[in-house]
């Protein structure tokens, strides 16, 4: 079986491939010849990886399936959410987005917050959804240089390190890609 990831960020590719085995190829955006930029207009993270993975299907005839993330700040009443790559402007900058996070988070007490990743897979004209979250807290400064994003100020519940401060495979078994992804393979294996 072939399906596309609708990414072209090669860690995730190399990620989904070694953990799904050789039984199903993944293939990337770049590998189909998408090179346009897929839309991502909605607001919610649903309604953007919903989006990503039509955008494939209907213009390239594949199944594929397409992620998106955000993380969700409590007390910021979700924020950034679906706006999480882009919190602090274009371009995009993971430094300038969690220094602002941090600034509007300085007056508040509550700094729960949490992750969420939505996979939807579009497989032989059929719609799927995979959710994977992850609950914790913001800190209060940068822990940590591993990892991407706002892994250094994020802490998972019942830890009492940052992802920064974690190897890939001790994250990927608790992160909220890792947990969307579990269920995708297992959905696939099951096919
Ligand atoms: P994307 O949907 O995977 O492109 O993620 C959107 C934004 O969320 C990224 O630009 C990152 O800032 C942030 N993000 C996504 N996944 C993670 C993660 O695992 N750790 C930290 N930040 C993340």
């Amino acid at each position: 079986m072939e399906i596309c990831f609708a990414t072209n960020n090669a860690k995730k590719l190399a990620e989904i491939q070694a953990a799904i085995g050789e039984e199903i190829l993944i293939r990337s955006l770049e590998d189909i010849d998408c090179i346009e930029e897929l839309p991502e207009t909605q607001e919610t993270i649903e309604g953007n990886s919903l989006q990503k993975a039509t955008y494939v299907h209907e213009h390239y005839k594949i199944n594929c399936f397409a992620d998106d993330t955000g993380l969700e700040v409590e007390a910021l009443g979700g924020a950034p959410g679906v706006y999480s790559g882009r919190y602090a402007g274009e371009p995009r900058s993971d430094e300038n987005n969690i220094d602002l996070l941090l600034k509007n988070l300085s007056p508040h007490r509550n700094r729960k917050a949490r992750f969420k990743t939505v996979i939807t897979l579009i497989i032989n004209g059929q719609v799927k959804t995979f959710t994977g979250i992850v609950e914790g807290q913001i800190l209060k400064g940068r822990t940590g240089v591993g990892g991407f994003g706002y892994d250094p100020i994020f802490q998972p519940l019942g830890y009492d390190i940052s992802f920064a401060q974690m190897s890939m495979s001790e994250k990927n078994k608790i992160s909220h890609r890792g947990i969307a992804v579990q269920q995708l393979i297992k959905y696939l294996k099951g096919l």
